[in-house]
């Protein structure tokens, strides 16, 4: 009997899928002028539920790989989402891992974090050193770690690491491999110098602000950590693993934030590059044999040998529980999933009359109770 996952059939490359989780970040009243109370909410460690618009005594059930409910620390989800991955890196695999989600979802707080909270880029560069660091000279291999970082904005693949750098090319060699000629690859040997290059250069990103969101980010953030394997050995064999953390722009329908002119053109741009990594996520998930469109976009050219076929990825989508999230959540939620059931449930009346969801627990508690990095 065939099986949908990972399968390899006859000499063909492995297609694998694309792990899909799902964050919901906690109630925050001041996203909720009206006072309406959260419209989804979680029901176990795999499913959860939104309000249907076009019958409120309904709701639509979503199932996913993961769901990690508002209370979920950034250890958590680490731990789950991303740290399995990372020992594929050491042996020339490569991998992704994805925030996507709507403006003001938590995007950002999942990959980047804050120094009391650090999220899913500080805590896998962290495990990446540590991981090679256990490696012993027995091993056979010397490895070496770099990094470049970058970003697509208005379809446009930019330095992070060098300002003024401008629009590069995106090419791919003999053996299939994705290169950006001209991009900057810093060697890396610690956090600390790590750390000293991206702090600055994130400062570097283009944000402008829209309706929806002051400091919303209109373009994806590329950071790519590589692992260089060197036999010790002859005839001295090389392995190259690349672990791509992408911070997306937001999945906002930007018909509705107003925007116009410049902004208009980016959004398209935007829409671009997120729409046709819905079609290969789609793609790579339906385990049919189509065409999986990755020259259709600069991301999903970029991403070509480190999404699917051999790559281990992981989605993480992130959504917001207030109701004016409600149609990007919605639509978050849809691009995510592609099974829904609708159930007969009044949640409207559990949610609005009563609190539902217990009161927040400050976020230092919840995190110091946790591990840590
Ligand atoms: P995005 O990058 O998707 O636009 P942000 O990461 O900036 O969203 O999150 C929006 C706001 O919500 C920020 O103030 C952020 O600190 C907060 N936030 C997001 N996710 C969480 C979470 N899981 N726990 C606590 N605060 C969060
Ligand atoms: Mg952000």
């Amino acid at each position: 009997m065939a099986t949908r996952v990972a399968v390899s059939d006859g000499g063909n490359k492995k297609t694998s899928r694309v792990r899909v989780a799902v964050r919901l970040r906690p109630y925050m009243n001041k996203e909720d002028e009206k006072s309406e109370g959260p419209c989804v909410r979680g029901l176990d460690s795999q499913n959860l539920e939104i309000i249907n618009w076009r019958n409120a005594t309904e709701t639509v059930k979503y199932h996913f790989d993961v769901f990690h409910g508002e209370q979920t620390t950034q250890q958590e989800v680490f731990l789950s989402s991303v740290k399995p991955i990372l020992p594929h890196i050491l042996n020339g695999q490569n991998a992704s891992v994805f925030a996507y989600g709507p403006t003001g979802a938590g995007k950002t707080h999942t990959m980047l974090g804050s120094s009391e909270q650090p999220g899913v880029i500080p805590r896998a560069v962290r495990e990446v050193f540590k991981l090679v660091k256990a490696k012993d000279e027995s091993d056979g291999w010397d490895y070496s770690i770099g990094m470049s970082y970058l970003e697509i904005y208005n379809e446009k693949v930019l330095d992070l690491l060098s300002p003024n750098s401008h629009d590069l090319p995106i090419r791919e060699d003999k053996d299939k491999n994705i290169l950006i000629p001209g991009l900057t690859h810093m060697n890396i040997t610690n956090f600390a110098d790590f750390d000293k290059h991206f702090v600055p250069a994130t400062l570097n990103r283009t944000t402008a602000s829209t309706k929806l969101n002051q400091r919303s980010s209109r373009s994806h953030a590329i950071l790519l950590i590589k692992v260089v394997r060197t036999q010790q050995q002859l005839p001295h064999r090389q392995q190259t693993g690349k672990l791509y953390l992408v911070d997306l722009a937001g999945s906002e329908d930007n018909r509705r934030t107003g925007n116009q002119g410049i902004r208009l053109k980016e959004s398209g741009a935007i829409n671009l590059s997120l729409f046709t990594l819905s079609k290969v996520v789609d793609s790579l998930n339906s385990g049919t044999s189509v065409r999986v469109p990755y020259r259709d976009s600069k991301l999903t050219r970029l991403l070509q040998d480190s999404l699917g076929g051999s790559a281990h990825s992981v989605m993480i989508t992130n959504i917001a529980p207030e109701y004016k999230y409600y149609f990007d959540t919605f639509s978050a939620l849809n691009f995510a999933a592609k099974s829904k059931l609708i159930v007969n449930k009044p949640f409207t009346r559990e949610t609005v009359a009563v609190p539902v969801l217990p009161v927040k627990r400050s976020r230092e508690e919840r995190e110091t109770g946790g591990s840590g990095t």
